[in-house]
């Protein structure tokens, strides 16, 4: 496996893998990998030749208060386990070269970076898009994994490829889960073992809410969105609730009335990390 950390060498490369007809697939990360991750890289490897897993902590899409100095790192782990997975190459780029003195480009995705994430964290999506923009630029791919897990990112970067005619299949994997449901994150790290068992909370409302609308034929978001408040609070009493949504699948628009082909995404502190979580009401 090839460890790339030139930006230049990274698109001299991708151009001769091309070249002989191979197949690029891109699965981009921020490191401190779990099995979320690596089950990208394996979905990648099955459908591309080569399989090329960037590792950046992309400052633009952090906001002043996030946790960006204190995001988890471990480059020697995670290039381990980019190999047992099976990818080919680790591309690290350093931040002052991605970000040049005097960086003055960004990609804007418009109305569906507005809702959820993107009320909350308002330039969150734009650092996504530029720095997603600039590995398609640089690796060219033919394929690109993302995860289900940050569900209105893999939305953005689908309606980003359409708009700006990238010749990328995107494809969505489901979310890795921890044993009790949690999702697996690199945030997670921060919980100390009880806080840990907090953490279940998201995932415990989110079945709730699945249950009430396919067994129970619920539509009403109100009544959802209390039942699933008072779940949390249960779990987690000292969680701070950004917002529970109910939206279509694709566009993000809210629903009146839930059904099945309907989304529902969650943000919610527990003891100070803000988790997301999200789950098709099937
Ligand atoms: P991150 O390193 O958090 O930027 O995530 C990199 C990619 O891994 C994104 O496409 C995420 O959606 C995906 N990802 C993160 N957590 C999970 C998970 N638990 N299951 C599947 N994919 C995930």
């Amino acid at each position: 496996m090839k460890i790339v950390r030139s930006i230049r060498r990274m698109q001299i490369l991708c151009r001769e893998i091309a070249s002989k007809g191979r197949k690029i697939g891109l699965v981009p990360t921020m490191g401190f990998l779990h099995e979320g991750h690596l089950s990208l890289i394996g979905r990648a490897g099955r459908l591309s030749d080569f399989v090329i897993t960037s590792i950046f902590v992309n400052p633009t899409q952090f906001s002043a208060d996030e946790d960006l100095a204190g995001y988890p790192r471990d480059e020697k782990k995670d290039i381990r386990d980019i190999e047992t997975a099976g990818g080919h190459i680790v591309f690290i780029p350093k931040t002052s070269a991605i970000y040049p003195e005097d960086y003055q480009t960004f990609v804007t995705v418009e109305k569906i970076t507005e809702s959820l994430e993107g009320a909350f964290r308002p330039t969150h999506f734009r650092g996504v898009t530029t720095i997603v923009t600039k590995l398609f630029n640089i690796t060219r791919p033919d394929v690109a994994v993302f995860g289900m897990k940050d569900y209105q990112q893999a939305m953005v970067i689908k309606k980003m490829i359409r708009d700006l005619d990238y010749p990328v299949r995107l494809v969505i994997a489901p979310t890795v889960r921890e044993k009790d449901g949690l999702a697996m994150s690199s945030r997670n790290s921060y919980f100390t073992p009880a806080q840990r068992k907090e953490a279940v909370c998201l995932y415990r409302a989110l079945e709730t809410a699945r249950t009430m609308v396919i067994k129970d034929g619920v539509g009403n978001v109100a009544v959802l969105q209390r039942k699933m408040k008072n779940v949390i609070k249960s779990i987690c009493p000292t969680a701070e609730i950004d917002y529970i949504a109910f939206t279509e699948f694709e566009t993000l628009r809210p629903v009146q009335k839930v059904s099945r082909k309907h989304v529902c995404s969650l943000a919610v502190r527990v003891h100070g990390v803000r988790l997301i979580d999200n789950m098709k009401m099937l």
